[in-house]
């Protein structure tokens, strides 16, 4: 059994996270922690151990012995957490969103100095239809380098552009090597109206009440355009993703960034 310990349990991803993590025969939730738990009890299921009581400090962590941790707090706390980690010799899986290629750096690098087994996985999107699309769109760059994205989530998310949108942009720069010149010459006669670019994509980011998370990468060429859409209806999408790393993360030593290192694509 895993002994796991969910930070961000009392958000939307947190409680189904709780949730899974209890239901699943292979892992045990032995610590909640949210900022603003205020002793809170959080029901996990129908059966009379179904409920856990939430902390507030990361410490918990130690107290409760736990083998893997899950973070899905705030892009202002992840880091915070990932070096606790580090240093406590805590694996963690993270599905917080904005972190930074320099992020990934200090990790590598607190890692190494620390001399530390703590091995930290990290995906921008666990929901493995995200990691297909975004292995398609990369594949299909090659034949049609001029490309926009379009990412839409519900009006509560903290980061913009998503996580996803950032990693599909570096995947298909990857794959398709240098950006092709613009062709559109358009006077932005709204600020900002043409998205923001990340490595020569433009970046479209929607908020809005009723969305889960989806996104759409539209390729066009000379009479012709592909558009590759995912969509996460329901947070169970992530899920066995999430399950995926926290039992696979002690078989990838260092940092992992992205579910399809655990996937056999
Ligand atoms: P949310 O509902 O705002 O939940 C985040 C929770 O974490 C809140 O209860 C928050 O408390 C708490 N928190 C903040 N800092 C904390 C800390 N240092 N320690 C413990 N708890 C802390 O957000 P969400 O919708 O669940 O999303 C969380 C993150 O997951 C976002 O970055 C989102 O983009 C990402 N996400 C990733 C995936 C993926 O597949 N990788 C999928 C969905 C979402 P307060 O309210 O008091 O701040």
């Amino acid at each position: 059994m895993i002994r796991v310990g969910v930070l961000g349990a009392l958000g939307r991803m947190g409680r189904e996270v709780c949730k899974a993590v209890h239901d699943d025969p292979e892992t045990v939730l032995v610590a909640a922690v949210d900022s603003e738990a205020a002793g809170e009890t959080l029901a996990l299921g129908d059966a009379p151990n179904g409920t856990i009581k939430v902390g507030e400090e990361i410490d918990m962590l130690s107290q409760a012995e736990v083998d893997c941790a899950i973070d899905f707090t705030h892009p202002s706390s992840v880091m915070d957490n990932v070096r606790w980690c580090v240093r406590h010799a805590v694996d963690i899986v993270v599905g917080t969103t904005g972190l930074k290629p320099q992020d990934y750096d200090e990790i590598r690098a607190l890692i190494e100095e620390e001399g530390s087994e703590s091995n930290v996985f990290i995906a921008p999107n666990f929901a493995i239809g995200a990691v297909l699309m975004m292995r398609f769109a990369a594949q299909a760059s090659k034949f049609f380098p001029t490309i926009e994205i379009i990412e839409l989530h519900h009006d509560g998310k903290a980061d913009a552009p998503s996580g996803t949108a950032l990693r599909t942009a570096h995947e298909i720069s990857v794959e398709r090597g240098e950006a092709p010149k613009p062709a559109v010459d358009s006077v932005e006669v709204v600020e900002g109206v043409r998205g923001g670019e990340v490595e020569g994509i433009h970046i479209h980011s929607v908020r809005l009440p009723g969305l889960v998370a989806h996104q759409e990468v539209i390729l066009g060429g000379p009479g012709q355009s592909l558009t590759i859409r995912h969509d996460s209806y329901d947070r169970a999408s992530f899920m066995p993703g999430v399950l995926l790393a926290v039992k696979q993360i002690s078989h990838h030593p260092g940092l992992t960034v992205g579910l399809e290192n655990l996937l056999n694509l």
